[in-house]
């Protein structure tokens, strides 16, 4: 029986077989002398912070831990998966800290958007789902846009006190504390990782100034999120990596549009109407007749027509669940798929039927543009 090895740099236990979780080293690697965490070793030799993922139940500890401290925390969002990437309950674990709400990934949505109604619908459903951040702020880690505004809210908020950064995974939290480290770091800046008091999980430190400390906490598994349902092939091709052009479609109802094999939207009834789909560029958009749709389905997923999911991936998606939704004529709504993107429906008024793998979100907002 051999015991479970420890991380010489941060201490947590070592394992090989998940590559998103603490304690991850490649099997070669646990064999040597004083062996360090992946993590460890970017830190020590990149100094580039990589995430690490971890279950609720330890993220709620941190977040309860966090409500004792006095920081401010700062929740990265992906703008693209706004409900998806939220992390729930949140609001009850910060206790009476300041939130800085960051929503990443700014340079997916099309030029067209209105920031300042951007803003304004996040700081609504915030509201809604029971948070009350001190500011929002707009920005894409990976093209650097929006870092001296975000920077300039994190120095008036923060009041001198530490800050901690969460996430869900995938919205972008290495890749904005990596652009932070490049861009304002001083280059003496030597990231180390530390314990959170009563946890067994380790942050990463990175020193503000002589008393205080920015801290990396892990990235929290959404279940709900698309991200955990695909492989990792497909998830390339839901995730768009650049801005998504609007796709115009005139329906008659009796249509359906199929968002690949991914989502199914019926237009039940209604007057002609525009249906503006806004995907990935690699998702296949087909077209067909309602009375279609059902078998269609069933004999082209996973084929060039109906694709991602590919081939075989078809079967790891949960089953395909009915959402409905009646739009007054006179108001234009999102249909947002969470982690998918949204259909703007036209505002002739309509029912909607919406087919998407059970779990994933699939909710209704005034149109974004
Ligand atoms: P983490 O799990 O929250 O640390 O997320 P990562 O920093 O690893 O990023 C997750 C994915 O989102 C990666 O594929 C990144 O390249 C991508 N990403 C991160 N920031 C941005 C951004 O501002 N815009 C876009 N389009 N993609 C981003």
């Amino acid at each position: 029986v051999t015991e479970a090895r420890q991380c010489a740099g941060c201490g947590v236990p070592l394992q090989s077989e998940d590559k998103q979780k603490i304690g991850y080293v490649p099997t070669s690697t646990m064999e040597k002398e004083n062996p360090i965490c992946q993590r460890c070793f970017k830190i020590k030799h990149y100094n580039e912070v990589a995430q690490v993922a971890m279950d609720d139940e330890d993220f709620i500890r941190i977040l309860n831990g966090i409500a004792g401290t006095k920081a401010l925390v700062v929740n990265v969002v992906d703008i693209f998966d706004f409900n998806g990437s939220w992390l729930k309950g949140l609001h009850r674990f910060v206790g009476n800290n300041p939130v800085l709400l960051v929503g990443n990934k700014l340079d997916l949505l099309p030029k067209a958007i209105n920031p300042n109604r951007l803003v304004n619908w996040m700081k609504y459903q915030s509201k809604q789902l029971g948070l009350r951040p001190v500011d929002v702020v707009l920005c894409s880690a990976s093209k650097g846009m929006g870092m001296e505004r975000f920077i300039q809210a994190l120095g008036e908020h923060r009041n001198r006190q530490d800050v901690y950064v969460v996430g869900a995974t995938n919205v972008g939290k290495s890749t904005l504390i990596n652009r932070i480290l490049k861009e304002y770091g001083e280059s003496e800046v030597e990231l180390t990782t530390s314990r959170f008091p009563g946890t067994t999980l380790d942050m990463i430190e990175i020193p503000i100034d002589k008393q205080t400390s920015l801290y990396d906490t892990p990235g929290i598994i959404n279940r709900d999120q698309i991200v955990h349902m695909v492989t990792a092939e497909d998830l390339k091709l839901i995730s768009p990596e650049k801005t998504v052009n609007p796709k115009i479609f005139q329906l008659n109802d009796q249509q359906t549009l199929f968002l690949g094999g991914m989502a199914r939207i019926d237009f039940v009834k209604g007057d002609r109407q525009s249906f503006v789909v806004y995907a990935s560029n690699r998702i296949t958009i087909h077209r067909t007749k309602l009375e279609k749709a059902e078998e269609l389905y069933t004999s082209h997923v996973g084929t060039d027509l109906l694709s991602p999911p590919t081939g075989e991936n078809v079967k790891m998606l949960p089953p395909m669940r009915k959402r409905s939704f009646k739009i007054e004529s006179g108001s234009k709504k999102d249909i947002v798929i969470s982690g998918l993107g949204w259909i703007t429906v036209g505002g002739a008024g309509a029912l909607v039927d919406v087919y998407a793998p059970d779990g994933v979100s699939v909710t209704i907002r005034e149109a974004l543009i």
